[in-house]
């Protein structure tokens, strides 16, 4: 069968998660793997009661195909929120998506040739690694820092290479919780501004803040260069499936006929549950109360991890979202961590698929959404074990 597949699937990396979904399979383990929130904040009797109000009072309809574009008050509803954070866009510039995961793979089709220039952060979304390896394009990778990119170093990326697009998550990445400071987010769009290029900015956690103040969206730096894209996932439910892209009308216009091809529209009678329950609840308080929650979770995880890991360890303490970034000394590899921690039924995302051009051994990904505060301190106690274990562990002098 091997010769009939298409070359774009031989650059596919999918054995690693596999492995971990193996492990994770397994109801006894702590898993830090997933990227899930956590269910105790779905809205189920709510969502119950939207579904039940859509269907009798609009039922036919609401059954029935609809517009690529997407149901348009729920499309009105994101325009009339971006507006409250003085992004001034309209609902004609909204296309609901299946995810905004579907979001990656519609500008990946609109945008992408192969062996097209794109940037990402390093380490990168592994979603969006995957969505656009499918376009076989040049990555280009630029380090994270504390307060964001290396822009030095993007600078010497766009000076030697054609980039077409640059790929950011600014608010508590995944997978390494860092925010971009509000002095990188000004640069990153002068920058790629003079450069001529798309920025698209994918903000599926900024709503989703615990510590500090919100930071203006990138977008507001250069609003004609930059696509936003946006999510009902973490702050109403992942299995709605919906998402969304906002951009400019001509770029609209390539991404809905890409969307049209790809499944005519997004799920109508998802968008009109999922709307009807907006419309009947105060979603700013449903907010705030899952971030009361994860910002528990995540003081958990880093007291946790500085109470049970060596002390050379260091890890990210995120603002918001829900993931740690950890880094292990250079005579650690968190593969041997993983295999060592899956022993004791602990489980988490080893850095290296997180990296397109090689590194990240030394790293991994920790997940605090999805666990409650008892099942995180039982995790990271275990976890800091094996990593002391590992670390007396005689090494091979290959000198
Ligand atoms: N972007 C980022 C940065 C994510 O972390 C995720 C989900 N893990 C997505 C996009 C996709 O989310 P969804 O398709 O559920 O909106």
């Amino acid at each position: 069968m091997d010769n009939l597949f298409a070359t774009r699937m031989q650059n596919t990396q999918k054995s690693f998660i596999r492995e971990i979904l193996k492990v994770t399979e397994n109801p006894e383990v702590i898993s830090f793997a997933g990227g899930l929130p956590n269910p105790r904040f779905f809205p189920v009797r709510e969502i119950n009661d939207a579904t039940n109000k859509v269907l009798a009072e609009n039922g036919e309809n609401a059954l029935q195909y609809s517009t690529t574009e997407g149901y348009q008050p729920l499309r009105e509803y994101i325009a009339y929120r971006y507006k409250k954070r003085g992004i001034l866009v309209d609902a004609d510039q909204i296309l609901i998506t299946n995810g905004s995961q579907q979001g990656l793979d519609l500008i990946g089709k609109v945008f992408l040739d192969k062996n097209d220039g794109i940037v990402i952060e390093r380490p990168g979304y592994l979603g969006a690694i995957q969505a656009f390896s499918m376009f076989e394009p040049q990555f280009h990778s630029v380090p994270l820092f504390e307060d964001g990119p290396d822009l030095d170093r993007l600078e010497s990326i766009l000076k030697e290479n054609q980039v077409k697009l640059m790929y950011i998550v600014p608010n508590f990445q995944n997978p390494s919780g860092i925010t971009h400071s509000l002095a990188k987010r000004k640069e990153l769009a002068a920058l790629t501004s003079r450069y001529n290029m798309l920025v698209i900015e994918d903000d599926p956690y900024g709503e989703l803040r615990f510590i500090g103040d919100d930071l203006p969206s990138v977008r507001l730096f250069n609003e004609d260069k930059t696509v936003l894209l946006g999510s009902f996932s973490k702050i109403v439910a992942p299995g709605m499936r919906l998402g969304w892209i906002c951009a400019q009308h001509d770029i609209m216009e390539k991404l809905i006929i890409a969307k049209q091809a790809a499944d005519l529209h997004s799920n109508y009678f998802s968008q009109r549950v999922v709307h009807q329950y907006l419309c009947d609840h105060d979603i700013d308080e449903h907010i705030n109360h899952i971030k009361d929650g994860y910002g528990k979770q995540r003081d958990c995880m880093v007291s946790m991890i500085a109470k049970y890991f060596p002390q050379d360890i260091t890890c990210t303490k995120p603002e918001g979202g829900m993931f740690i970034w950890v880094t292990l000394p250079p005579t650690m590899s968190s593969l041997e961590l993983f295999d060592l921690a899956s022993t004791q039924n602990v489980a988490f995302v080893p850095g290296t698929p997180f990296y397109v051009d090689g590194g990240g051994s030394q790293t991994l990904r920790l997940n605090y959404s999805n666990s409650d505060e008892a099942v995180i301190e039982e995790g990271i106690k275990r976890l800091g074990s094996v990593a002391a274990a590992l670390k007396t562990k005689p090494t091979v002098d290959l000198g």
